[in-house]
């Protein structure tokens, strides 16, 4: 590996260049059974995260929405049932196999948007296009965090808004309980539910990777968002970033 620049899989420390198709075999792997895993390891409460996500998007009646790394489409479906004739939503992912899943269940619900298979380090989209831009949950599966920041932040238009939804840093008396279950009952989920172990196990390692409340605030701002805040969510568990384009 000597020379090529490194990051992280999980705990591994991986090629950079091998980073994404690494990714892409956990989301293949889980993806029909995604939603699933998702109601299951969360007690529900992803719906709840979300539901705050999307109530503090306020999207309205002909605004244009980007959701990246949308996969099977909560937040996508959401907007897309308020922007009404006259908006747009674009679901967007890298991964082909949840895309699929997320055209079909926006299809299922009556709604002819967009689904566009994209890298969001390097988003085909002009610059300003965009009111709102969310990314729930993806962000921390990204190679270069950073570019992505900086092409979502290009493609919103003055005033409007990045929200990340995403994994954070627990509350420290949160800890002990919260290591116990990601690390045990998760992985065991993930082996009996998706027969997945190796992928549930990644999930686990790459929130402990993933850069905590404050230093994601940071990198929200060095990517030339203002007003950058974020929301505790389930004592630290989750929290939403939000940030705006000057
Ligand atoms: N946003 C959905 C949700 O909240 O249920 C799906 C989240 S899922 C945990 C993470 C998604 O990030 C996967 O669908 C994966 O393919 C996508 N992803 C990972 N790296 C990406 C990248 N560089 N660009 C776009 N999507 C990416």
């Amino acid at each position: 590996m000597s020379g090529s620049r490194t990051t992280h899989f999980g705990y591994e420390t991986v090629d950079e260049a091998s980073k994404a198709a690494r990714v892409a075999g956990v989301f293949h792997s889980v993806a029909t059974r995604y939603d699933l895993m998702n109601d299951l390891m969360s007690a529900g409460l992803h719906r709840l995260w979300k539901a705050f996500t999307i109530g503090q998007a306020a999207v309205r009646p002909g605004m244009r929405v980007l959701d990246v790394a949308g996969g099977t489409g909560d937040l996508a479906r959401a907007f897309a049932r308020r922007v009404g004739s006259q908006g747009e939503v674009w679901l967007t992912d890298i991964n082909g196999s949840m895309l699929v899943v997320g055209r079909d269940r926006m299809l299922d619900d009556g709604s002819l948007q967009p689904a566009v298979r994209c890298d969001a380090e390097a988003l085909p989209f002009p610059d300003g296009y965009f009111d709102r831009v969310t990314v729930a949950f993806g962000l921390r599966n990204m190679t270069h965090k950073e570019r992505a920041l900086a092409e979502m932040r290009r493609v919103l238009a003055s005033g409007g808004r990045l929200l990340v939804l995403e994994f954070s840093q627990v509350r420290k008396e949160l800890a002990p309980l919260y290591d116990l279950y990601s690390f045990s009952v998760l992985p065991w989920l993930g082996k009996r539910v998706a027969g997945d172990e190796a992928s549930y196990r990644y999930l686990a390692e790459s929130i402990r990777m993933h850069p905590d409340q404050d230093t994601l605030k940071k990198m929200m701002e060095e990517a030339g968002l203002s007003r950058v805040r974020y929301f505790n969510l389930a004592g630290g568990v989750v929290a939403l970033h939000e940030g705006f384009q000057a």
